[in-house]
């Protein structure tokens, strides 16, 4: 490896044969393929496959494109204006279809005519109960015997109607790329060890991007496959374990040495329940991390429900104890709210300071808040996102707690290190557990601790789908659950195109709702998102001492409201919702001792998939299976929040489908990283050399390595 090849693959793409200035632009600005790199990392999202020749009476119904060998006979040219037309019988030794042509009849006649065996290329469909093939492409079959390459296979890239206006079609990028593997061909140099390429039996990097576009056959086109996913996932691991090594070892991380009287008083006086095995267990994790003299950075996965909010008290306990200050954020001003109002009754017979801190706090409020913070004569700060983004300057942080729902990603948590010289000890929670795969690469720079076990005594929650015919059925049960005491909920969807027509969904069933239960025998009342902040809370504090019976809603109650008399979640049109949002609002119930129950209302007619999100929902109550399922189902693209974060943004693995794949190449890092934890043997230049090339892109990370 030299820098000669790096430059090359760096050379603008305007440079390559059929390129030039315009097209580059449109390349960059489309695709942005600025380089030959870029280029050769543009990978077909399938091919057409020309490798097999089928027989007229192998055609089946979607079979998609197929090569066909024969002869042609009867040409006619039949219809008038716009359907005047070519046909033409094609036949082998099996059968007959038909093939018509629209455009270009002349041409097509002269070529049809100039010879009798064809080699015919194109999409069978059923016409009038007769097969037929519409503008099928024509190949000599002399040609097809020693065709190149490309004439086998043919790769097919995603473009856009700007792209094609500018006559970059699939077919022109395929092209393209016919002349840039040739020209790069030579300098495309391995990023592995060739041992580990043997070992694993991998194509070599090369061969794998030349397949990749135009496979020699099938099998080669797995292996390509499978070389580049293997890239992609194991850089992936080498980095973010990397990351993880230079934190560890970079950064000292305060120590919090003894359990002090505030952890101890609490456990003893103020805790109203035995911790789980679960949470004594990730206790000792978090107190053995942040004893070790390293910086902590921990993930606490746990479903809806399993206690993480305590856990994360004891830890800030644990920095109060040994002279250090923590804080807590959340994902919503609501949230922030709820938490500060829990944690400082919980705290309330300590001797600690808690206080609250978010965009809408006063000024005069703030500015007291900022002075005392820094001052140090604040202990537990409480807030959203705007303690780690306003200029708030503690004296001296020693764990933030980060109570999220997949949005901060490795970028935003390296702003926390800056913000420092030692940083803060770091825990974060997810909201809902998520899938393994997608936690190795999102978290994959942290340690991770699982809560797998909820709090004694709870009930699962009984989950159904009712359908607007059950509407009756549906009001008798809320009924009687008013009658036991039980408090409500009813959510409705938002659709983010338009909050006013949220609104009168909302409104309407709210109508609807108080002629079953009429006021003021009944207690109903709303919260949505563009009521002002006091008046929500206002009505949320209600709903939390019981004044309300039922509350509608949409989905700014869904993360973390915790209301355990509350036992019925209604959701209104609850296809509409995506299954992490439901399993995270069916988590609103369930936290008392009753039973309690999620009914998810639909309208009869859903689709397939709308339809499968509410089964599983009422298969199981399991958020690591829902989760699972949920990334089989839409793939980690989707998934809420992680589009920003960027680290999902692989070319060619899925996390969906590539579960071993991640795994494997993980344990394969960690192997590697645990012999060489700086890549100085000669076994792994290769990878330390491609390590430090991928590092240095990512300015965000530099800082922090
Ligand atoms: P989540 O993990 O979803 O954030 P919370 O921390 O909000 O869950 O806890 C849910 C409810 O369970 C809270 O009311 C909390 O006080 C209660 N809880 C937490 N741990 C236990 C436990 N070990 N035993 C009983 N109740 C618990
Ligand atoms: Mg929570």
């Amino acid at each position: 490896m030299n820098n000669e090849n790096i430059d090359f693959l760096g050379t603008p793409i305007e440079f390559l044969k059929g390129v030039g200035e315009k097209r580059g632009m449109v390349l960059r600005k489309e695709f942005g393929i600025a380089t030959f790199r870029d280029m050769l990392y543009y990978f077909p999202y399938r091919h057409i496959d020309k490798s097999h020749v089928y027989k007229v009476c192998d055609i089946v119904n979607d079979g998609g494109y197929i090569l066909l060998k024969g002869s042609i006979r009867n040409l006619q040219i039949v219809g008038q204006n716009r359907t005047r037309r070519l046909t033409a019988i094609f036949q082998d030794d099996t059968g007959a279809i038909e093939l018509v042509w629209f455009n270009g009849l002349k041409w097509i006649e002269d070529v049809l005519k100039s010879r009798h065996e064809f080699v015919i290329f194109g999409k069978p469909s059923l016409f009038n109960n007769h097969w037929n093939i519409t503008h099928p492409e024509l190949i000599d079959p002399n040609q097809q015997q020693d065709s190149p390459v490309s004439l086998r296979f043919q790769p097919l890239y995603n473009t856009s109607e700007i792209a094609k206006k500018k006559s970059l079609d699939s077919k022109a990028i395929s092209k393209l790329m016919i002349n840039l593997l040739s020209s790069v061909k030579e300098y495309i140099s391995e990023t592995l060890p060739l041992e580990m390429v043997k070992e694993f039996n991998l194509l070599p990097l090369r061969d794998a991007l030349i397949n990749i576009h135009y496979p020699e056959d099938n099998q080669k086109l797995s292996q390509a496959n499978l070389r580049l996913k293997f890239d992609e996932l194991f850089f992936t691991q080498m980095r973010l374990l990397k990351l993880k090594l230079i934190n560890t070892n970079k950064f000292q991380g305060h120590i919090f040495s003894q359990v002090g009287d505030n952890f101890n008083k609490f456990y003893k006086e103020c805790l109203p329940f035995d911790l789980t095995n679960a949470q004594k267990r990730v206790l000792r994790e978090i107190r053995a991390d942040v004893g070790s003299g390293h910086q902590m950075n921990r993930l606490l996965q746990g479903d809806v429900g399993s206690g993480k909010t305590v856990i994360a008290l004891f830890s800030m306990l644990l920095a109060n104890d040994n002279g250090f200050q923590a804080c807590m954020m959340a994902p919503t001003e609501i949230l922030a709210t709820q938490h500060y109002e829990k944690i400082s009754k919980q705290v309330a017979p300590l001797n600690l300071r808690v206080e609250f801190l978010s965009g809408s706090t006063k000024t005069s409020v703030r500015k007291k808040i900022l002075f005392d913070l820094q001052n140090g004569d604040i202990d537990i700060l409480i807030g959203t996102h705007a303690l780690i983004e306003d200029p708030v300057v503690f004296n001296n942080i020693g764990l933030v707690v980060i109570d999220e729902q997949h949005r901060f990603g490795v970028e935003q948590r390296a702003k926390l290190w800056r913000k420092s010289t030692t940083p803060p000890h770091i825990l974060v929670m997810t909201a809902t557990p998520i899938p393994r795969t997608l936690a190795m690469t999102l978290y994959g720079d942290l340690d991770v601790s699982i809560i797998d076990e909820l709090p004694q005594g709870r009930k699962p929650i009984i989950t159904r789908h009712f359908y607007e015919k059950d509407r009756l059925k549906l009001l008798g049960f809320m009924k009687q659950q008013i009658d036991l005491g039980r408090q409500i909920y009813v959510v409705y969807p938002l659709i983010q195109e338009s909050e006013s027509l949220d609104l009168l969904d909302l409104q309407a069933g709210f109508n609807a709702i108080t002629q079953t239960f009429p006021q003021p025998m009944y207690s109903v009342s709303m919260v949505h998102g563009k009521q002002k902040n006091e008046d929500k809370d206002f009505t949320m504090s209600r709903f939390k001492k019981g004044e309300i019976q039922i509350l509608l809603s949409t989905t700014v109650i869904e993360v973390g409201i915790d209301v355990p008399n509350a036992s019925v979640m209604v959701i209104e049109n609850a296809e509409r919702f995506g299954l992490s949002q439901l399993h995270q609002l069916r988590g609103r119930v369930g936290r008392g001792p009753e039973q309690s129950y999620c009914i998810l209302m639909s309208k009869y007619e859903i689709s397939s998939e709308g339809r499968k999100r509410l089964d599983a929902m009422v298969e199981t109550n399991d958020g690591f299976e829902i989760a699972n399922f949920d990334l089989k189902l839409r793939g980690p693209g989707d998934l809420q929040g992680t589009r920003q974060s960027g680290m999902l943004d692989f070319k060619i693995a899925d996390l969906a489908k590539d579960e071993k794949l991640v795994v494997y190449t993980r344990n394969l890092a960690q192997q590697i990283l645990e012999k060489d934890p700086d890549l100085t043997l000669s076994e792994h230049k290769r990878i330390a050399e491609t390590l430090r090339k991928q590092m240095q892109k990512e300015t965000d990370w530099s800082v922090i390595s």
